[in-house]
């Protein structure tokens, strides 16, 4: 049972203008790809751990051999966090969340624009490569953590709630070195109804 290659719910085109066509077919059918890709060439030499969920070889990866512990780390996180980026986006009608998700928003930072303005930040400081995620803790307060590389929050007593890629490679052919534009236009492209419902309170 191999990772699976997870399509877009979207064409490559279908986040335009906000992130042009060339950017989600490298940043999915290439970058995306060769996470997929090198996890499963990897599970091949070690059929024991073929059955391992992608969210298992990440919380269970100290129980792998050594020498593949570091590559599936790396590489299972790539699948899992590009998963969770490309599922939360798309043209959705609607602009902001509502229910339970914005009340929370509203009692973690004041309101929804608070929270935008503290997740923009937040995003704009990732130094090299990683991600800003919105996480919420058990009780269901939520707040706004970094990471670095391919690490995901899964290890964290967090269960994450939207996320967005500031890997250079997730912007660049088009915002140039400008990342506060693409974080300001990513705003747009987000589908709160999906969000919504990973936020369980
Ligand atoms: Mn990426």
């Amino acid at each position: 049972m191999a990772i699976p290659f997870i399509p877009l719910p979207y064409p490559y085109d279908g986040l335009e203008p906000q992130l042009e066509a060339e950017i989600l077919i490298l940043h999915h059918n290439k970058h995306l790809k060769k996470y997929v890709d090198s996890v499963n060439s990897i599970l091949e030499k070690y059929p024991e751990f073929e059955d391992y969920t992608l969210e298992e070889l990440i919380l269970l990866n100290l129980t792998l051999p050594e020498e593949i512990q570091e590559a599936v780390w790396n590489n299972a996180g790539g699948v899992y966090n590009h998963n969770f980026y490309f599922g939360i986006m798309g043209k959705c009608d609607k602009k902001q969340p509502e229910g339970n998700l914005l009340k929370a928003m509203e009692e973690a930072f004041g309101s929804f624009e608070e929270f935008k303005k503290a997740f923009s930040m937040k995003a704009a400081g990732v130094f090299g490569s990683g991600y800003t995620w919105l996480v919420t803790d058990e009780a269901g307060k939520l707040s706004i953590i970094n990471t670095p590389n391919q690490d995901t929050v899964l290890p964290l007593p967090f269960t994450p709630i939207l996320l967005i890629d500031v890997w250079e490679h997730a912007y660049y052919l088009q915002y140039k070195n400008v990342r506060a534009d693409y974080i300001k236009n990513w705003f747009d492209i987000i589908c709160w109804d999906v969000v919504e419902k990973k936020y369980m309170f």
